[in-house]
């Protein structure tokens, strides 16, 4: 069931944050629901409010999506239920689908796309940027030595807040370097605020089969997918 996995996923997050002598509050959930059905997002999201109810300690959960096509199915379903975060690519052509349902860019890339965002909100856009911290060419993000420039650039823009630095780890089995990926993300992120963009704190990173090492270099979202939703639909 749903709600069982979701609470043993609390479980697992709040386990690593207190093996990290950190404080379990400080590390956010994000439901990753790329090609899940709307019902079983409806109900992880009522799973997740019975849990709040019992334990008012608990922040609720976010909700991820890859593409804007899924983000624009599905938003009208979850909208007011959950902030919406972009987690996937955004083409400069789907910016305008992505802001009616996102609250939050975690893909941001390139100035360029920052520049498109900043131009087409109103208000005040949170975005993280994100960062390839293991060099696999399947992986989006701007190189880790570029990541403090972006930073700087995108945070000078009017209508973007630079909220953190995302990334999604390396696929592999050698625990050590994808741990050593998670610690790269935070030192880029700490150097980030250092160079002046105090907003810049959050850190998402870390998913159903490694969040314990992200949590453990400092994570404050992850991003879980198949621990809670079991295998994806294709
Ligand atoms: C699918 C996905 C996740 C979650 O992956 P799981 O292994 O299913 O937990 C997290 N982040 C991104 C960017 C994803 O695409």
């Amino acid at each position: 069931m749903i709600a069982d996995r979701l609470a043993d996923v609390r479980r697992r997050v709040a386990q690593a944050a207190l093996d990290a002598g950190r404080d379990p509050a400080d590390v956010r959930l994000l439901l990753a629901t790329k090609t899940q059905p709307v019902d079983l997002v409806l109900e992880a999201l009522a799973a997740d409010a019975r849990a709040r109810a019992a334990d008012p300690t608990l922040s609720a959960v976010l909700v991820g999506e890859n593409r804007v096509q899924e983000l624009v199915a599905k938003g009208p379903s979850l909208d007011g239920l959950a902030s919406l975060h972009l987690i996937g690519p955004l083409q400069s052509n789907k910016v305008n689908a992505a802001l009616r349902w996102a609250s939050c860019i975690e893909s941001v890339e390139s100035l360029d796309l920052a520049e498109r965002l900043s131009a087409r909100t109103s208000s005040t856009l949170d975005v993280y940027l994100q960062v390839n911290v293991s060099g696999e060419e399947s992986k989006h993000g701007v190189a880790p030595s570029e990541a403090v420039a972006l930073a700087g650039a995108v945070a000078a823009l009017p209508h973007v807040r630079v909220a953190g630095l995302m990334t999604v780890g390396a696929r592999s089995d050698d625990a050590a370097a994808v741990r050593a990926g998670y610690a790269l993300l935070r030192s880029l992120r700490d150097e980030v605020v250092a160079a002046g963009t105090q907003t810049a704190t959050e850190l998402s990173m870390g998913m159903s089969g490694d969040l314990e090492l992200a949590v453990a270099e400092g994570a404050t979202l992850v991003r879980v997918g198949s621990a809670v939703f079991g295998a994806r639909p294709r």
